[in-house]
């Protein structure tokens, strides 16, 4: 039991470096003192530790702190959340959304490359390039903690590789093995609607809510459920699948094997096909700034349209508020952008079809991050990964 007697001092001070790391990150500026008291432990250890995280860059010397009390004024510190930072990154059809994060989840930068193609080697490739381009531009090394990136699909338990996704038409693809080869740094890959989900609650209207739902409303449909503070993953972390939840018994087919999902109701492309149909326009017309300006010409073909999807998603967003009383809804992606037309629908709907309390009491708001809460929320994943994980002496060894 040699070995366990000389760990014993180690262990503590392991644990006192971590306790120290969190707290200093949690108050953002402290002193020594205070730290010391907080913290219950002696003031030299806590002197010992706070030059330990200095030299390692997390904690920088602030001027004097004013104490309000007489005699000197101790030397203050401050979290230093750049010195450690990491990469987010949101896959869609079109485009790539990413950000660089430091320790805080505060975007350092943020970019969207669009994609001529969403094949699985196209958006690897743009992934690895983008990748790639900020770690040249903001520093690698030891410096950049991780990469996370938001695929809209269902993942596999790994959380390596894609199952499948309806959205970007891919099936079986390895992706985790196609990039980590090219991005020298370690990878986070997770549903995108539920990376989008933690942007929120980290950044976002959900800042500090315990109970609320982040719905996705463009190409797809789905959402990411906070519940008593924690994501709802489900059993195969595929839980969150508003849009399939089959509202028309004879609909259209979905991509899911079911008929009248609420995806192939409500998505911008079924959407575009509907009013394309009815008003004798080409699909491709039919686009967001397009429904948007004649919604407020007063089309009427358009606005029917949008009243009855609006009516739909109520429905769904009623049923949702029966079962999880949020405090919460936060509305995102591109449908989102007619939110003024569609809000008042979709509440009334809500209230019609949910419990009328559970659905008066859930605020309904539209996502302050578009379109960067789902690459936020892959920093924030990332981060919380790595503080989670980290072992307390590399924190101020390497
Ligand atoms: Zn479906």
């Amino acid at each position: 039991m040699a070995k366990s007697r000389g760990r014993g001092p180690t262990l503590a001070k392991d644990m006192n470096r971590l306790a120290l790391y969190r707290q200093i990150k949690r108050q953002r500026v402290a002193t020594r003192a205070e730290l010391a008291r907080r913290l219950e432990l002696n003031k030299n250890t806590v002197g010992a530790i706070v030059d330990e995280l200095i030299r390692a860059g997390y904690v920088r010397e602030t001027g004097p702190q004013t104490t309000g009390g007489a005699g000197r004024n101790p030397r203050g510190i401050e979290f230093h959340a750049a010195n450690k930072w990491a990469i987010g990154a949101q896959v869609t059809a079109d485009a790539l959304h990413l950000a660089a994060a430091d320790l805080y989840g505060e975007p350092l930068a943020t970019r969207t490359v669009p994609l001529g193609e969403h094949t699985p080697d196209a958006v690897a490739d743009a992934l690895a390039l983008a990748a790639e381009a900020l770690l040249r531009e903001h520093g690698a090394g030891a410096a950049c903690i991780g990469m996370g990136i938001g695929v809209p699909a269902l993942l596999d338990e790994a959380r390596a590789a894609v199952l499948r996704s309806s959205h970007l038409g891919w099936s079986e693809v390895p992706l985790a093995a196609m990039l980590q080869p090219r991005v020298p740094v370690p990878l986070l890959f997770d549903n995108s609607v539920k990376l989008s989900t933690l942007g929120e609650a980290e950044r976002g209207a959900g800042a500090g809510c315990a109970d609320f739902v982040y719905a996705h409303f463009g190409g797809g449909v789905g959402c990411g459920i906070i519940a008593g503070g924690a994501l709802v993953r489900g059993q195969t972390n595929a839980a969150g699948e508003l849009g399939h939840i089959a509202l028309q018994p004879d609909g259209p087919l979905c991509g899911c094997g079911n008929r009248g999902c609420l995806e192939t109701l409500v998505s911008v492309p079924a959407l575009a096909a509907q009013i394309g149909a009815r008003a004798g326009v080409p699909a491709e017309t039919v686009t967001m700034p397009w429904i948007v300006a004649r919604l407020a010409s007063g089309d009427a073909i358009v606005a029917s349209v949008m009243e009855e999807a609006g009516k739909r998603i109520g429905q769904a967003l009623g049923a949702l508020a029966a079962i999880l009383n949020p405090r919460l809804i936060v509305c995102d992606g591109s449908l989102m952008e007619a939110a003024a037309y569609l809000f008042p629908i979709i509440r009334g709907e809500m209230e019609r079809c949910g419990i009328p309390a559970s659905a008066r009491q859930a605020a309904l708001v539209r996502s302050s991050l578009t379109p960067w809460a789902g690459a936020l929320g892959a920093a924030a994943a990332v981060i919380r990964g790595w503080e989670d994980t980290i072992d307390p002496l590399a924190l101020v060894t390497d």
